[in-house]
């Protein structure tokens, strides 16, 4: 396939709406349709790779630096929606709005997203499927079910790796590819592609969520590659007369402007940040100049910015002295480093959900503020939905932190309800219910939206384990039947039985 003319930059920003249905209508043509659209990207990146002198070792430099951006922006997303869902109630205003409200957002969320540099606004082209402004905007599930197919299961850390928006077309693309013997620049374009594709969708989202909430919509930094070169020799002669022979003069001086606009856009954009995946600090005009990596500007011109001397060094142990003044192969460039607060405090974390559980919003809220602060072991919203931190004798720490653990990453449905029969005891026991406006009832909701059980349900198991325990000898709640005697004789001293009963209302 030839290179193709895409709808433009500063099209979109001066109007969007016809900008929109010129990509719609582009994306209906012949070559795009399921299930060659992949197959058509690919080539097409691949020529313009190609076509391109230095930009094949651009691609492979890129990389890292792409998914690492991807990586922090899905972490940033996350964050809003921690937020938007928990206190602004995005969530159900999203669903109530009418589609005409929605599609208002969702335009502006696309073409503020595609004009952040020419490379994204180029990756609307992988995303086919997604990115049409009907099928955003009918329903309002489709954007709340890519939002949360993208969120963190836990954002008390950057991950190493993006989650990636899977499609039936791109996924079974993907299979044939790995499976036709590539080349590393195959290896590498495609998944360069895969990066791009996410990136966008997810500056969509972040987009139309924010313009629907009134909130800004930051000038995201765009992560510089080895602009140097690229810039001086980006259009050569020849791939000029390239374009030219495939889309005829007007066209080619159409894709040249769109080119060149894209590269000024990103030196206008790009801040200088810190190498550091543990900084990430940007320069500022007035503040301390930012010093590069001597190596990898001498040998490749390669720009990494440091903010410090200390920052140098810890990144250079961390994961840059594999790098440094090399040009990449396909292992290199793809290499996965753990970002260094996820290595932090790694003991005490409660750790990803196992067997495929996938970990409702609210509940991802809660793991989050307790990966945040690991000395407390539970978070119960008060009846003026205030975070009251709730921590248990050293005793029953152990038995609390376990039952905790299980039902937080494998999401079973009786550890839940022991773990909720225990939190409402431990209400009671604590006189939490007249201190901080605690209560059973509360805690058996709160706990039903965080493993996403309908509140019933949940009541009754909860009710059948205080009949468990007013059975037993000592009334002991069943999470702490393994206890020792004497561990519960301690605990329980001056504990009146009769009014740690969990009972509702
Ligand atoms: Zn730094
Ligand atoms: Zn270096």
């Amino acid at each position: 396939m030839s290179v193709v003319l895409i709808p433009t930059i500063p099209h979109a920003q001066k109007a969007p709406a016809e900008w929109n249905s010129d990509w719609e209508l582009f994306l209906l043509r012949p070559e795009f349709a399921p299930p060659h659209g992949p197959a058509a990207c690919f080539t097409e990146y691949l020529t313009r790779i190609k076509m391109t002198p230095g930009l094949e070792a651009a691609t492979f430099d890129g990389l890292r630096g792409h998914r690492d951006h991807l990586c922090g922006l899905q972490a940033l997303e996350t964050e809003d929606c921690l937020d938007y869902f928990h206190s602004r109630g995005f969530e159900v205003d999203w669903m109530g709005a009418t589609p005409a409200t929605r599609a208002k957002h969702v335009l502006i969320g696309l073409a503020e997203a595609c004009s952040i540099a020419a490379n994204l606004n180029q990756a609307r082209a992988y995303c086919a499927h997604e990115l049409r402004l009907s099928y955003l905007s009918d329903t309002g599930d489709v954007v709340l079910e890519l939002l949360k197919s993208v969120l963190a299961d836990d954002n008390s850390f950057v991950p190493a790796t993006p989650k990636y928006i899977s499609t039936p077309s791109w996924d079974a693309f993907e299979v044939m590819q790995n499976n036709s013997n590539p080349t590393e620049m195959e290896r590498i374009a495609l998944d360069t592609i895969l990066v791009f594709r996410t990136m966008l969708i997810c500056f969509v989202l972040l987009y139309t969520m924010r313009s629907f909430l009134g909130e800004a919509l930051p000038k995201v930094p765009v992560l510089k590659g080895a602009t140097k070169t690229r810039r001086s020799e980006f259009l050569t002669n020849l791939a000029k007369a390239t374009l030219k022979q495939t889309l005829g003069t007007n066209g080619a001086k159409m894709q040249r402007h769109e080119i060149n606009e894209g590269i000024q856009q990103r030196r206008a954009l790009a801040v200088r940040h810190c190498a550091s995946l543990a900084c990430c600090k940007p320069e500022v005009a007035d503040g301390v100049k930012f010093s590069r990596c001597r190596s990898c500007m001498d040998n490749l011109k390669r720009e990494i910015f440091y903010c410090s001397r200390s920052c140098q060094k810890a990144d250079w142990k961390h994961r840059h002295k594999d790098i440094c003044g090399k040009t990449l192969n396909y292992a290199e460039s793809t290499k996965i480093v753990p970002h260094p607060t996820e290595l932090k405090n790694a003991s005490g974390r409660i750790g990803p959900p196992v067997n495929g559980y996938k970990r409702p919003f609210p509940l991802v809220r809660q793991v989050t503020m307790l990966n945040e602060a690991p000395s407390i072991d539970y978070y119960l919203a008060n009846s003026q939905n205030r975070d009251v931190d709730l921590k248990m004798a050293d005793s029953i720490t152990p038995i609390f932190r376990a039952t905790r653990e299980t039902a937080c990453t494998t999401g079973n449905i009786e550890v839940i309800a022991a773990f909720t029969h225990f939190l409402c005891w431990s209400v009671n026991v604590q006189g939490l219910n007249t201190k901080y406006g605690l209560s059973p009832a509360g805690v058996v909701t709160q706990l039903a939206r965080e493993f996403n059980i309908e509140v019933g349900r949940l009541r009754e198991l909860v009710r059948r384990l205080q009949h468990v325990q007013d059975q037993h000898p000592n009334r002991i709640p069943p999470l702490l039947l393994s206890l020792d005697g004497a561990a519960w004789a301690q605990l329980s001293a001056g504990i009146v039985a009769d009014e740690t009963a969990v009972r509702f209302d």
